[in-house]
């Protein structure tokens, strides 16, 4: 998958329009004409680990682009003005129909998300969270179909994403 980057696709300043939008020297962009600078930060997402009373992993597979298909955790981007325990509980309601108990951070991990001919620099956080009701379980929204897999089940292979891969990893591990 070819990067796009920001630095690399834009040249016209958003601020006074010029043709002099140019990488800095850190990670910003900055008008040659207005001065006007843009920072490029990482996109911050949640990455969820639900677990069933068997101790078994909820997986999700992705309905669309990037990685369509792809094994996946439930969650998503953080919304502007956002907390991330908001967006864990939207995201699980929203691709499972299912209400968070608690959520816990355990770790998180870098992604490059490519989409709309765009790399996003993407912050996957990582939290283990309890569900106590599982009897309204039904994809929607982005997810395809989703399973519990017990963790000596979980083909890794099968996970789009290399930083969901590992959050999945460091979650058996700890
Ligand atoms: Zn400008």
């Amino acid at each position: 998958m070819n990067d796009f980057f920001p630095s690399e696709k834009w040249r016209y300043c958003p601020y006074c329009g010029a043709d002099a939008f140019r990488p800095g020297d850190a990670n910003y962009m900055k008008c040659e004409v207005c001065g006007e600078k843009f920072y490029i930060n990482a996109s911050a997402a949640v990455a969820c680990i639900v677990v069933n009373a068997q101790k078994e992993i909820l997986l999700t597979r992705r309905k669309f682009e990037p990685a369509k298909g792809m094994l996946d955790l439930p969650g998503g981007f953080v919304n502007a003005d956002e907390t991330a325990e908001e967006a864990v509980r939207r995201e699980i309601m929203e691709e499972l129909n299912l209400r968070v108990d608690a959520a816990r951070y355990f770790g998180s991990s870098t992604n490059r998300y490519h989409y709309g001919n765009m790399t996003y620099f993407t912050l996957d956080m990582g939290f283990e969270c309890t569900v106590s009701d599982f009897s309204r379980l039904s994809a929607a929204d982005d997810v395809a179909s989703c399973a519990f897999f017990a963790p000596c089940k979980v083909d890794f292979a099968q996970i789009g994403f290399p930083s969901i891969r590992a959050l999945v990893r460091r979650y058996m591990q700890r």
